[in-house]
């Protein structure tokens, strides 16, 4: 981690309201026969602390924003900054630390080893910060705890139910204590219900203190959520917090 912005935040602790991710105009531009601007000149910030939904139909730029958001893909123009630091500026290496360690990813199509027990895959989100294997199964663990899954432990994903498997992804995206957590379409591949516990879930998780952006294209999952900022062909059409839950 070279990222000097980022040491000295952490090293101040959690203060509500710092600025944990900018967008300056960026644009995304997937080349081709014909180019697809896939985002155009999105502005917004994130601050500690906010629960954020996402939302827009499919195909309206919203895993692109995710993508550019998380670091997982540069964008063709403007400026993406975490923690105040640009990311354009890191080296790859950098980039991948500040990945690994400051940013969790939860997944659609979840994402687990299937060949790991819950524990285990909770354990592989620590494998790239130099925790030790003990430390990383008591994070694991506790983790686990968190998200409602103590008692599933030792269970393989093919023993866990759609839910089930989606709380051992947010505990593995969890479980290093980033400074930003990043669900694209988490709900997408469950039922209404599970879906609806795993956003009660997300808005519990952030009440302690995670700062969450979550995607969907679900408008009644997100009219949940304290801020919407709503994607429609690549535009940001609106950005909406709600009045009885003020930003922080
Ligand atoms: P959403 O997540 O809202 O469904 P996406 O960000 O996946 O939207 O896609 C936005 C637009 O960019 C779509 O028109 C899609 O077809 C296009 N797109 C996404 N990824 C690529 C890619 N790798 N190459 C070319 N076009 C892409
Ligand atoms: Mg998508």
């Amino acid at each position: 981690m070279t990222s000097t912005h980022l040491e000295a935040a952490m090293a101040e602790g959690p203060h509500t309201g710092e600025q944990i991710m900018q967008l300056d105009e960026v644009t995304k531009i997937y080349p081709g026969a014909t180019p697809v601007v896939a985002l155009d000149k999105a502005n917004f910030t994130i601050r500690r602390g906010e629960l954020v939904a996402i939302v827009g139909p499919s195909g309206s730029g919203k895993s692109t924003l995710l993508q550019v958001m998380g670091t997982l893909d540069r964008p063709t123009s403007g400026t993406v900054r975490i923690v105040g630091d640009d990311v354009a500026t890191l080296s790859d290496r950098a980039l991948a630390g500040l990945r690994s360690t400051r940013i969790g990813f939860v997944f659609q199509q979840f994402f687990l080893a299937e060949h790991a027990t819950a524990v285990e895959n909770v354990a592989d989100g620590l494998l790239y910060s130099g925790t030790r294997y003990g430390r990383r199964m008591a994070a694991a663990t506790a983790a686990l705890g968190r998200v409602g899954l103590g008692h599933r432990l030792d269970h393989r994903p093919s023993q866990l139910s759609g839910g089930e498997r989606q709380r051992v992804a947010i505990a593995r995206a969890l479980v290093g204590n980033p400074a930003i957590v990043l669900a694209d379409e988490p709900t997408g591949n469950l039922d209404s219900v599970t879906g609806n516990a795993i956003f009660n879930l997300l808005t519990e998780l952030n009440a302690e203190g995670t700062t969450i952006v979550v995607i969907t294209h679900d408008r009644e999952l997100a009219e949940r959520l304290p801020r919407r900022i709503e994607v429609l062909d690549g535009h940001i059409v609106a950005d909406v917090s709600s009045a009885e839950r003020p930003l922080p």
